[in-house]
């Protein structure tokens, strides 16, 4: 049996080994390159600049592959669209496309489901098919500028799943998504939120990306960490937030700490000030999150009075802190509410 290959799934020093293997000059792939992940072309036949014993080889052995929208919503203030994406073998994702004055930024899923068990969010109640391939990560972006007409300028990696449980993929897409070929965003554009991969946080911090790290922190404690993001258990706080030090370090780049905040579980003064404590030589950034609802679970959103005094307490002891905009969440593409969605699997001809 004969593997086709999908050519996004491949770097650029994939894409030339696999000219050379049909004897054509390395700077073939570049083109090559530049039609699939620039262009997005989803035939051979529209590659004009290369000769046509190429685009047959590679019809042979290659295919684009594309995603089927299957469908989107739109929220009522309009700045947010959610598509539901088909892949091909009949599994699907969530691709939240927020509009923002200074651009459009999607928010891309990097697993089917998702298999770190963090008990507020939608994302792993399905459980955990499987890893997305870059190409299928890619093509998120593509659709989305398809469907909407609009041009990328920033990508989330925050949808369903967790990017460093697909690190592989997850670094191939970072490196097209970022390449000259490819749709050439500035790394600072990127930003991946991890639920605290230790091991990996520190491969990804040997890459120098320049983009920004978040790490899903959720409670300053283990005790209380332990329940609400399981794999602390194995990654605990004192190997966390080291890594997320020296992720800073080598890069240059302030972590971010994400802090989904959980009605009168995880939002009081004191959790506050025990959190200004644990960051206080972490030289990060706190992004506070009001929790969105997830109708399979019972926490509430904190009232706006928890989130300014948790916000103060920081901000007191010399913590920056945002607010994470809520956006979506009248659609279900709000932080937190991407799950898996299931439908009868596509008819082969
Ligand atoms: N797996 C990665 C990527 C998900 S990003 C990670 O854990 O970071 C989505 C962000 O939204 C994470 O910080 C996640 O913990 C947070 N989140 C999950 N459920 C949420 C909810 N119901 N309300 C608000 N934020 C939530």
């Amino acid at each position: 049996m004969t593997v086709i290959v999908d050519l996004k799934d491949l770097t650029l020093e994939e894409l030339e080994a696999l000219v050379a293997t049909y004897g054509e000059p390395r700077y073939r792939a570049r083109q090559l390159a530049e039609w699939v992940f620039k262009k997005g072309v989803s035939s051979f036949g529209e590659m004009t600049n290369l000769p046509a014993r190429l685009r047959d080889y590679l019809s042979g052995d290659a295919m684009i592959g594309r995603l089927e929208i299957i469908d989107s919503r739109v929220s009522a203030k309009g700045d947010t669209v959610k598509y539901l994406l088909g892949l091909a073998d009949g599994n699907s994702v969530e691709t939240v496309l927020m509009r923002h004055d200074y651009g459009r930024t999607v928010c891309v899923s990097t697993q089917v489901g998702c298999r770190m068990g963090c008990r507020f969010c939608a994302s792993g109640l399905g459980g955990w098919v499987r890893h997305l391939r870059a190409g299928e990560i890619y093509e998120q972006l593509l659709s989305v500028q398809r469907a909407s007409g609009e041009n990328v300028t920033h990508v989330v990696l925050m949808g369903m799943g967790e990017p460093l449980d697909n690190y592989g993929n997850t670094v191939r897409f970072i490196d097209n998504v970022s390449a000259a070929y490819g749709l050439h965003l500035s790394q600072r554009r990127i930003t991946l939120s991890t639920c605290g991969l230790v091991p990996r946080i520190r491969d990804l911090a040997r890459r120098d990306y320049g983009l920004t790290l978040a790490v899903s922190l959720h409670a300053p404690n283990n005790e209380l960490r332990d329940i609400l993001v399981p794999v602390n258990r194995k990654y605990p706080l004192e190997e966390l937030i080291p890594a997320c030090v020296e992720y800073a370090r080598r890069t240059g780049r302030r972590v971010s700490f994400e802090y989904a905040l959980l009605g009168g579980i995880n939002d009081t003064p004191e959790l506050a000030m025990e959190l200004a404590g644990l960051l206080a030589h972490a030289r990060g950034h706190v992004n506070l999150i009001p929790a969105n609802p997830v109708p399979e679970y019972d926490f509430t959103a904190p009232t706006a009075a928890a989130v300014g005094t948790f916000r103060r307490v920081l901000e007191a002891r010399g913590i920056p802190v945002s607010v994470r905009r809520e956006m979506g969440a009248d659609i279900g593409a709000a932080c937190g509410q991407l799950r898996r969605r299931y439908r009868p699997p596509r008819r082969r001809e």
